[in-house]
C-alpha cells in the first residue's frame, strides 16, 4: 500500500457516490471556496510575502482578487454551462434528440507551480469542482508558506473526501503519479511537463499542460514609446519577472533600442527611486538555485541598464542586456527573472523570422499602431496567445482561453474554457420507436437493393442545417399547408364527382 492509496480510495468512493454530480453540491463547495478567499485574504497576502516578498498590491491584483472573481464568474454562469448543448441538426436527424452532455471525468489531479502559488493551483481546482469532479490538490512545495496555507486552510472549507490536499515534492509527486487519475492538470516547466505526460500515458489519462517558454516582444516606431516601455517593464517586473507570460526578450530596430533604454532608465527611477533594492515594490527571487541561474544568464551580451545583485536578499536589479548573440545562454532557456535582452532587427519580417526559428511561445507581444503589422505577426507566427500593445492583461480576460501550443503547453482554461477542460463531452442521439421513423429507416436493413441504396443516399445527403429554433414552426407550417391543400383537393374531387 502506498501513501496515496487511502486518499485516492476515498476520492474514488466519493465520486462513485454521485455527490459531486449534484449542481447544488458543486455550488456549495464553490461558495465555501469564495468565503475562504474572503476570510483569509490577509493570510494569503502574508504567505505570498513570505515566499516571494511579493508587494501587497501585486498579490491583490494577480492572486486574491483574481481568485474571487474567478469563482464569482463560475457561480454566475454555472447553470448555463451545465445544460446539455443542442447542436444544429442535419436533415436525417430532424425528428431526433441530438445532445451533448457535460460529464465530469472523475478523480482529477491539479499540480500547481510556485511562481503564482495560489491562483495557478486554485483556478483550475475551481473549474474542476464546477464540472463535477473530485480533485486531488497538489501545491508546489517550493512556495512553502503558500503550500502550508493551502494544506491548513482549504480543507476547512471543502469536502475532504472529494477535494484532498496532498503536499509533495518531486519524488512523492512521482509516486502520486503512479495512481490512476481521470484527468491531470499541470502547471510548471516544460521539463517536468514531459514527466507528467509520460506518467499520464500509462492509463491514457487526458492532460492539460500549462508550460512556459520565451515570450517575445516586438516594438516598432509607430508606438507611444513611454507607454510601451511602461507596459513592457511592468509585465517583466511583476513578481520580479517570475511569470510564465513575462516578456522574455525584445525585438526592435537599433534606433528603438537606444530610445527604449533611455526611457526605461527614467521609468525605473519613477517607480523604484534611486535605490531599487530599498523599494518595497519589487519581489525577490524565490530561491538560491534560481538566483544563481539568473546571475549566469546575466553574463550574456553587455549590461546596458541595471546589473546589480545581492545574494543575502536574492535581489536582482532590473537589467537590460544588449549585444546578445542568439546562441548565448540567456536565449537557451526561459529567463524567469528581471533580465531583459534586446535584439536588433531590420523590420517586422526579420522579427517574425527570429520568432519562428524558435519553439512556440506562450504569448507574443506586438507593440505597433499599424494594423497591417499586427496582422503580419498574428498570421505569420504560432503562439499560445497574443497581446497587442500591452503585456499580461490578456491573462485576466476570463472569456479568452489561456494556454500554450507546442512546447509552451497543451489545452487551455479560464472561465468557460476551464469548465470545458474538466468536462467530457458526452454525445447522445435520442430516437423514438414510432412506426413512421422505423419505416423510413428500414431501408438500412438487409436484404440490400439499389432502391434502398438510393433512398438512403437521399436521406443521408448533407444539406445546409436548419436553425433548430424554428424547426417546430417550419414543420407546423408545412403540416398546416399540406393539410389545407389536401382538404381543398378532396373538396374539388368531391365537387367534380357530384357535378359530373
Ligand atoms: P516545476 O516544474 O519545477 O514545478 C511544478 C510542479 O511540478 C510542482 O508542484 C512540483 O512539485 C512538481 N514537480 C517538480 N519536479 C517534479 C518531478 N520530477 N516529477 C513530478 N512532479 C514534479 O515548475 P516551476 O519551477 O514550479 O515553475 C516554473 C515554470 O513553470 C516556468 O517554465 C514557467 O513558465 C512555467 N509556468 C507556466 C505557467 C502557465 O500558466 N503556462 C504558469 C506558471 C509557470
Amino acid at each position: 500500500m502506498t501513501t496515496f492509496d487511502d486518499t485516492l480510495q476515498r476520492a474514488r468512493s466519493a465520486f462513485a457516490s454521485g455527490k459531486t454530480r449534484d449542481i447544488n453540491f458543486r455550488r456549495k463547495q464553490l461558495e465555501n471556496l469564495l468565503r475562504c478567499y474572503e476570510e483569509h485574504e490577509n493570510d494569503m497576502i502574508n504567505a505570498l510575502e513570505a515566499d516571494l516578498r511579493r508587494p501587497k498590491q501585486e498579490s491583490l491584483v494577480v492572486e486574491t482578487e483574481l481568485l474571487k472573481n474567478d469563482v464569482k464568474h463560475i457561480l454566475y454562469h454555472l447553470n448555463e454551462w451545465v445544460k446539455p448543448e443542442k447542436p444544429s441538426k442535419s436533415f436525417v436527424n430532424l425528428m431526433d434528440d441530438v445532445q451533448i452532455f457535460k460529464e465530469p471525468y472523475g478523480v482529477t489531479l491539479v499540480i500547481g507551480a510556485w511562481n503564482y502559488p495560489l491562483q495557478l493551483l486554485l483556478v483550475p481546482v475551481a473549474s474542476a469542482i464546477a464540472a463535477g469532479n473530485c480533485v486531488v490538490i497538489k501545491p508546489s512545495e517550493i512556495a512553502a508558506n503558500c503550500a502550508k496555507f493551502v494544506a491548513d486552510v482549504i480543507p476547512k472549507y471543502l469536502d475532504n473526501d472529494c477535494y484532498p490536499v496532498v503536499c509533495a515534492g518531486p519524488s512523492e509527486t512521482a509516486e502520486l503519479l503512479q495512481q490512476r487519475f481521470d484527468y491531470i492538470f499541470y502547471t510548471g516547466s516544460t521539463r517536468v511537463g514531459k514527466i507528467i505526460h509520460a506518467a499520464a500515458n500509462k492509463y491514457l489519462t487526458p492532460t492539460t499542460l500549462e508550460l512556459g517558454g520565451k515570450s517575445p516582444v516586438y516594438i516598432d516606431k509607430s508606438v507611444n514609446l513611454r507607454t510601451a516601455v511602461k507596459r513592457i517593464l511592468w509585465g517583466k517586473l511583476i513578481n520580479c519577472g517570475q511569470t510564465c507570460i513575462a516578456p522574455d526578450y525584445v525585438l526592435c530596430s537599433k534606433e528603438m533600442q537606444e530610445k527604449f533604454i533611455v526611457e526605461a532608465k527614467d521609468v525605473l527611477k519613477e517607480w523604484y527611486g534611486d535605490n531599487i533594492q530599498s523599494s518595497p515594490d519589487l519581489s525577490r527571487i524565490i530561491n538560491q538555485n534560481n538566483y544563481q541561474r539568473l546571475l549566469g544568464l546575466m553574463k550574456s551580451g553587455r549590461v546596458a541598464l541595471g546589473g546589480k545583485y545581492d545574494a543575502s536578499e536574492r535581489f536582482i536589479e532590473p537589467t537590460i542586456l544588449v549585444d546578445v548573440k542568439p546562441t548565448d545562454p540567456v536565449m537557451e532557456e526561459e529567463i524567469f527573472g528581471p533580465v531583459l535582452p534586446i535584439f536588433t532587427v531590420e523590420n517586422a519580417y526579420d522579427a517574425i523570422k527570429f520568432i519562428n526559428a524558435r519553439e512556440n511561445p506562450l504569448v507574443l507581444y506586438i507593440f505597433t499602431s499599424e494594423t497591417e503589422v499586427q496582422n503580419l505577426f498574428i498570421n505569420g507566427t504560432q503562439s499560445g496567445g497574443a497581446c497587442i500593445n500591452d503585456t499580461i492583461m490578456h491573462y485576466a480576460v476570463d472569456v479568452l482561453p489561456f494556454g500554450g501550443v507546442g512546447m509552451s503547453g497543451m489545452g487551455s482554461y479560464h472561465g468557460k474554457y476551464g469548465f470545458d477542460t474538466f468536462s467530457h463531452q458526452k454525445s447522445c442521439l435520442g430516437k423514438d420507436l414510432a412506426a413512421i421513423g422505423e419505416k423510413l429507416a428500414s431501408a438500412r436493413y438487409p436484404p440490400y437493393s439499389d432502391q434502398k441504396s438510393s433512398l438512403l443516399t437521399f436521406l443521408l445527403r448533407k444539406r445546409r442545417p436548419l436553425p433548430n429554433l424554428h424547426l417546430p414552426y417550419v414543420l407546423a407550417f408545412g403540416l398546416g399547408v399540406g393539410v389545407s391543400v389536401l382538404v381543398n383537393y378532396l373538396i374539388q374531387v368531391r365537387k367534380g364527382k357530384l357535378s359530373r
